[in-house]
């Protein structure tokens, strides 16, 4: 399970200071992988709590925090979000001395949630760390983090993974190479969509939707018939789909073997429409109306197509 974090760069930048001595008093995480964000974070503290000193998962350090149960390690937020009352909570305790270990560890997942208040109360701690306390902020986005805090932390980060690195982690968890290799190219090179989709029957649903639209949708007043059908409550995991068929049709073309759904689509018009899928996303990370972004991505595909079929 932990091989693919142990592979990345952060992974090791901890390690290494783990090694020299040199374990900062806090680390800023950001990963964009929301659903593995708790899982990253704990695989560092078994790092640096494990007593083979290498996260073996396997020792009585290990074993604990998995199960959130090790006193040296204490993990926030109990509930969906992190509050003052963590951070008080976590202040009192940092001025306890580790009780087993050499580091009082403490989790911070989902740190970009962290209110303005909550992060100056962080503050003061964060400037002068009691001896021993390493604090671990595991957030998806610094963009709401406090300059003062980001300037008081070590920042690193787990970037998407490449789809063999993917590959490679997660055949052995999961076995069926082709739906496997399909998720991976619906994930956008997060580990926790991976599972999602290989597990998943919305992805079924929504290639099949994209497949329909790229076969069946001429011109814009085909747009609201099929917009309609996309679920608007999980527009990001339709254009990823949308993404992935693109770019299988691309790569279908490319290599000069283009199936029927390829038909009236030209490599400018499909490179054209996967700029269109990435403006959209922005535009979501954004808090964009999602009907009107949905819109927009359906009329590009059919604007796209003609434009390339005339020049
Ligand atoms: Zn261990």
């Amino acid at each position: 399970m932990e091989r693919l974090i142990e592979k990345t760069n952060a992974y090791r930048i901890v390690a290494g200071d783990l090694k020299r001595g040199t374990l900062s008093h806090a680390y800023l995480v950001v990963c964009p992988d929301a659903d593995r964000l708790a899982e990253y974070a704990r695989a560092l503290a078994k790092l640096i709590q494990c007593e083979e000193g290498r996260g073996c998962g396997e020792c009585r350090a290990c074993r604990l925090i998995d199960k959130n149960a090790y006193s040296d390690c204490t993990v926030y937020p109990e509930g969906d979000k992190i509050l003052a009352s963590d951070v008080d909570d976590l202040l009192s305790r940092s001025v306890v001395k580790p009780l087993e270990n050499k580091t009082r560890l403490f989790l911070l997942v989902g740190a970009e949630s962290m209110t303005a208040s909550a992060q100056n109360k962080l503050l003061k701690t964060l400037e002068e760390p009691p001896a021993n306390v390493c604090m671990i902020l595991a957030a998806v986005s610094d963009y709401n983090l406090l300059p003062t805090v980001k300037s008081r932390v070590k920042r690193v980060e787990i970037p998407p993974f490449g789809e063999k690195e993917l590959f490679d982690g997660l055949k052995e968890k999961f076995t069926d190479e082709e739906r496997l290799r399909r998720a991976i190219s619906l994930s956008g090179g997060l580990e926790g969509k991976v599972e999602k989709y290989y597990l998943g029957e919305d992805a079924d649903r929504n290639l099949a939707l994209c497949r329909q639209i790229l076969g069946e949708m001429k011109r814009s007043s085909d747009v609201i018939r099929f917009s309609g059908k996309i679920d608007q409550t999980n527009v990001r995991d339709f254009i990823a789909a949308m993404r992935a068929e693109t770019s299988k049709l691309l790569k279908e073309l490319v290599r000069g073997k283009p199936s029927a759904l390829c038909e009236g689509f030209t490599t400018g018009a499909l490179l054209a429409i996967s700029d269109r899928l990435s403006a959209a996303e922005k535009s979501l990370n954004f808090n964009a109306n999602v009907q009107m972004t949905v819109d927009s991505v359906l009329f590009g595909i059919v604007e796209e197509k003609h434009k390339w079929q005339k020049s």
